[in-house]
């Protein structure tokens, strides 16, 4: 049976998936593994699709330095032992900049061209890009398809594009993106499954995750996003500020003598949740945690949502859903309690026992607006548009395209 290998490769870690092509396009999940400690103390984790455990193993540091050795040890894991030889793989890609509205089938330029986006990303794209690199050195006729944070976003009106600065910065690529359109993308393609008359309306998606960002969706499609030209921007997250005043960076370079990239550093991974609490970025420990700092983290993380759940819901004048996702949207109902108390104003009404049990729909029978705690699935869209790409391109049309 053909299958699919999706990667999310970041700094320490690479994410893997298989996905089996059965009849009528379908895809049926088969296992999913992450090498974790990448240069420190790698271990590779695999389990089935019934949650069974497949692997669990460490490695000498030496036998993975880098993402690429990663994808190595990992392919051949997959190869020797479990007999699986994927017929293309689908990498998740943080930055697409302006060209790319849509996933792509990889070459040699487009990766050159991806590089350049690396400044905007630059704890994620360098990772991303670094496996597709191996792997078309290793198996050049391998079928590669890049699938972008940012596409989902890319039709927004200009007004929601733009800085205010000259013209120039944004022809050059300044421009506000947004990201974790893979996630968005799913729950737009889920949502009218659920309450189609609420997804054909003004909703606001709540990806709340390590990274964290909202976006509002008109009829399914990106209108405005809470993260701009690089994922820093908008609401706080597990350790980056979120939003913050251009004059705050200025003085860290010219008061506080920093360089650039040790500001660069600071505002990726010593902010947000963890440098506000001092404790942890991660929402559980900030949850359990008696410390006073932790109780202010976690209270500025639910203030910053309300304030920009009223600016979605200005940029689309009212709101017809909201919809939580992502690993603390979909897992605390503290914190989606607390969120949607903030937004009682706007006519949101939370069912305390239906939040408690995680139900799709979490609002009473009279909120004026209902609220949806949806699991996102950002690997299943990766493997969807790998697989549209591919038979795209195995088409008799396309091949007729490229011949002539
Ligand atoms: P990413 O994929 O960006 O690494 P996730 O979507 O997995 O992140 O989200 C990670 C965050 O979700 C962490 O802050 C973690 O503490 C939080 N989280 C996961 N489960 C729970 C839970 N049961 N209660 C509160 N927070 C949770």
């Amino acid at each position: 049976m053909d299958t699919i290998l999706v990667v999310n490769a970041g700094s320490s870690s690479v994410k893997f998936q298989i996905f089996a092509v059965e009849g009528e396009g379908r895809l049926q999940r088969q296992l999913k593994g992450q090498m974790d400690g990448i240069g420190s103390r790698p271990r590779m984790r695999a389990s089935g699709s019934d949650g069974a455990p497949l692997a669990d193993r460490a490695y000498p540091i030496e036998a993975v330095v880098d993402v690429p050795a990663a994808m190595a040890v990992a392919g051949s894991w997959l190869r020797d032992e479990l007999n699986i030889n994927p017929v293309a793989v689908g990498h998740r890609v943080v930055h697409g900049g302006p060209d790319h509205a849509s996933p792509v089938l990889i070459d040699p330029a487009i990766v050159s061209r991806l590089e350049r986006y690396a400044p905007l990303a630059p704890l994620h794209q360098p990772h991303n890009l670094a496996p597709i690199k191996s792997l078309l050195a290793n198996f050049p006729t391998m079928p590669q398809v890049a699938c972008f944070d940012t596409a989902f976003h890319r039709d927004h009106d200009p007004l929601a594009d733009h800085y205010a600065i000259p013209h120039q910065l944004y022809a050059e690529g300044v421009r506000r993106y947004g990201f974790h359109g893979l996630s968005y993308e799913y729950v737009a393609k889920r949502l009218p499954q659920v309450a189609p008359e609420v997804a054909a309306g003004r909703v606001i998606v709540a990806h709340l995750g390590s990274g964290a960002s909202m976006c509002a969706m008109r009829a399914g499609r990106s209108v405005e996003s809470t993260m701009g030209f690089t994922a820093l921007d908008g609401l706080a997250m597990g350790t980056r500020p979120g939003q913050i005043d251009p004059g705050v960076v200025l003085y860290l370079l010219t008061e506080k003598g920093m360089s650039a990239p040790k500001v660069q550093d600071f505002l990726y991974r010593d902010c947000g949740l963890k440098g506000l609490s001092g404790v942890s970025n991660d929402m559980r420990e900030l949850e359990a945690s008696a410390d006073p700092h932790a109780a202010f983290a976690i209270d500025y993380f639910v203030y910053r949502i309300g304030l920009n759940a009223g600016m979605l819901a200005a940029a689309m004048a009212g709101l017809d859903g909201f919809v939580f996702t992502a690993g603390i949207g979909e897992n605390s109902n503290s914190i989606r309690a607390r969120i949607c108390e903030r937004l009682a104003w706007l006519g949101i009404m939370i069912d305390p026992v239906e939040n408690a049990r995680h139900a799709t729909r979490i609002s009473r029978s009279d909120s004026r607006i209902p609220v949806y705690v949806m699991p996102t699935d950002e690997e299943l869209m990766i493997a969807r548009h790998t697989l549209t790409l591919l038979t795209n391109q195995s088409s008799p049309n396309s091949r007729r395209e490229r011949m002539s």
